[in-house]
């Protein structure tokens, strides 16, 4: 292997590098070998040093497993929210509710936990779930674990005929929601559930909390089949199917309706 300084020359202070190679190379490797000369273009060598190996994702150049993990872990994150992001700005979806449904996926709803910890809510005696009163209300507790929106999700899965698994935190639900069903129709139209769902939890529990109203939540679950009927028969024209289809069978009309295009 050659040293960095048998491949390259200081001309006027500054270093330009001069790869050669062991052998010709083929037609496919000259492009290869024109693209790592570009990568390293930028890079300036320094003079007086030895050669060595150097991991630039720690902080003592040294490489180990778990900085490597680091790095597909944050390049997964990172391709991962550009597809949830676009999953929820690229919906039917009302542009309030995408905002609204970023916003819970980052946990930056005003839930009580979240005011606590911005210090707007002194007490945690105070923050008590604003529908069940037993736990206390964090993202997770209030559009996943309590008992009767666990009951909703439970109940939009028996209508569209899907298990829902409901993971740690929304983020994760939101993740595995968009793994299944295999047609992309459906998924899109779950996502649309999936969104309708959380907003409609939301506004009762403020109206719950706030005004001190009742859930009715036979009608919670007809509120979500109704918006989510709206939203995708008002942008998607091709959807020509009833309101009583819907709520029949909805993965029939969107799998019909996808059929027709
Ligand atoms: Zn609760």
């Amino acid at each position: 292997m050659k040293k960095c300084s048998e491949m390259g020359s200081k001309t006027n202070g500054l270093w330009e590098w001069n790869l050669t190679w062991r052998r010709k190379l083929f037609e496919w490797e000259e492009e290869e070998a024109m693209e790592l000369h570009n990568m390293i273009q930028r890079v300036q060598t320094s003079q007086g040093c030895m050669d060595s190996w150097e991991w630039t994702h720690s902080k003592d150049g040294q490489y180990s497993t778990k900085s490597a993990y680091a790095i597909l872990a944050k390049e997964e994150r990172e391709a991962t929210e550009i597809t949830t992001f676009s999953r929820i700005w690229n919906s039917v979806l009302p542009r309030k509710i995408s905002a609204f449904n970023w916003q819970l996926l980052q946990d930056r709803i005003p839930t009580k936990m979240n005011l606590l910890t911005r210090g707007i809510i002194k007490d945690i005696q105070d923050c008590k779930c604003g529908i069940c009163g037993e736990e206390e209300e964090d993202t997770k507790h209030l559009f996943l674990k309590c008992n009767m929106v666990r009951w909703l999700w439970m109940a939009c899965a028996k209508w569209w005929g899907i298990k829902v698994k409901l993971e740690a935190d929304c983020w994760n639900t939101f993740q595995v929601a968009g793994r299944e069903p295999k047609e992309k129709c459906i998924r899109d139209g779950w996502d649309c559930i999936w969104n309708s769902l959380a907003w409609t939890v939301w506004l009762a529990r403020n109206q719950n909390t706030f005004q001190g109203k009742e859930i009715n939540w036979e009608k919670l679950l007809e509120l979500i089949q109704l918006k989510s009927f709206h939203w995708i028969t008002a942008k998607k024209e091709r959807y020509a199917f009833t309101l009583t289809d819907w709520f029949i069978n909805p993965v029939a009309c969107l799998k019909d309706c996808h059929r027709k295009r």
